[in-house]
């Protein structure tokens, strides 16, 4: 079945404000990205600080005991050794010359300088430590395999310097592990954009299915009889004409009694309410037949499936139903009004317009009758060839 276009239209506006969402989310997370960056980094930073707080601590009490450095020294290693923060966070430390003296997961220290080591990128991470931490302190960017993997990953080190001592102080965080929190948040935002996407377009469709109806309606029905209105009957009608190759179709053309007359009496505005309930009466009374229209002022036309002669015991219906039914003027004073009717059936070889000039010309031989009459085209051609 064809998509309506107003369905595509509502999918449209729908993307469009997903794909402003998206924009929003990744301007959102950019920023959650940036901010949780920074928040880790100061993380490290101070913890690296506390460790020098410690270092520091122990060599003011060596000093005090009069402890030899080595002696301080191990005892740091041991303490730093040990030292953890959050899931990954751990420290280690090197002296001037890059070689390892103390970390949580090395069992043996080095003896050598690791100064010549490369990250898989290529990046002699160790002078860059040194070379920062000789600058007062700072930041390095390195990749390095988790503790236990051999997968190298991201890297972000802060590294000082504890000057008593000359001893280089190493702490780092896990970028992935970062990207996987900010992912999480990503994710998560991903799947309610998606849901509101999904809620926004059933919304939008129920919505405009209301609206759409209302609309159709609008277009297709006279607004004072509520049957269905002159430009609908211009759409049906041929289509209905045209189909009628095997079945019976007849036009029954129906016109209000000396109308005028009830405008004269009553005022227009009561003639209008008249009007109103007596196309009311004509759709009941026509019923199950439902293509009613009103053609203009008080004449109203059907289009029924049936010959000449059913249709003619249907428009009699109308008829007396309209002649039975008691109106009531605007004191309540009740009177009767009267409809003729004229009716023609499609005969081979007929065109929509002739059928209906045939059916109204049926309506004025009604009128001239005396009205209150239904006409058949038939009985007319009939008594013009007596
Ligand atoms: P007859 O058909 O029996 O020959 O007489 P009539 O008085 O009904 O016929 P005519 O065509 O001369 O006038 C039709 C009148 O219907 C004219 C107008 O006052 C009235 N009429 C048409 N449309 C409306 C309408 O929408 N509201 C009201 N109040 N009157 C209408
Ligand atoms: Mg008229
Ligand atoms: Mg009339």
């Amino acid at each position: 079945m064809r998509q309506p276009r107003y369905q595509n239209h509502i999918i449209t506006l729908s993307l469009v404000s997903v794909i402003n969402m998206v924009i929003l989310l990744s301007v959102i997370v950019w920023h959650i990205h940036s901010a949780v960056v920074k928040e880790r980094k100061d993380l490290i930073h101070s913890q690296v600080e506390s460790a020098l707080g410690l270092a520091n601590k122990i060599f003011q009490k060596s000093l005090a005991d009069g402890a030899s450095s080595a002696e301080a020294e191990q005892e740091l290693f041991k303490y730093i050794g040990a030292m953890t923060f959050q899931e990954n966070g751990y420290f280690w430390v090197l002296d001037r010359q890059g070689k390892m003296l103390a970390h949580p997961n090395l069992a043996n220290m080095s003896t050598k300088s690791l100064i010549d080591v490369q990250d898989s990128e290529g990046r002699f991470f160790i002078r860059d430590m040194l070379n920062t931490a000789d600058q007062g302190g700072g930041f390095v960017h390195y990749e390095w395999p988790k503790p236990g993997g051999r997968q190298p990953v991201a890297k972000i080190g802060y590294v000082e310097l504890f000057k008593p001592w000359q001893l280089v102080f190493v702490s780092g965080l896990y970028v992935d592990d970062l990207n996987q929190d900010i992912m999480e948040q990503f994710s998560l935002g991903f799947v309610i954009i998606f849901v509101l996407f999904v809620l926004s377009i059933f919304v939008s469709l129920r919505l405009s299915k209301g609206y759409l109806k209302e609309f159709r309606h609008k277009a297709t029905h006279d607004s004072l009889t509520l049957l269905y209105s002159r430009g609908h009957l211009n759409d049906v009608a041929p289509r209905m004409f045209d189909k009628a190759a095997k079945t019976p179709f007849s036009i029954v053309f129906f016109d209000l009694d000396k109308f005028k007359s009830i405008n004269d009496e009553l005022g227009h505005k009561y003639g209008d309410s008249v009007l109103s309930e007596a196309s009311m009466i004509i759709k009941s009374a026509l019923l199950p037949h439902k293509n009613v229209f009103r053609y203009g002022g008080e004449e109203l036309v059907a289009l029924l499936k049936a010959t000449e002669e059913e249709s003619f015991d249907i428009a009699e219906k109308v008829r007396l139903a309209i002649a039975e039914h008691e109106f009531h003027g605007p004191k309540g004073k009740p009177f009767h009004i009267t409809v003729s009717a004229g009716i023609a059936q499609k005969k081979a070889g007929d065109s929509l317009v002739e059928l209906l000039k045939r059916a109204d010309l049926c309506m004025y031989i009604a009128k001239e009758r005396g009205r209150n009459k239904v006409v058949m085209d038939s009985d007319v051609r009939k008594a013009d060839r007596d």
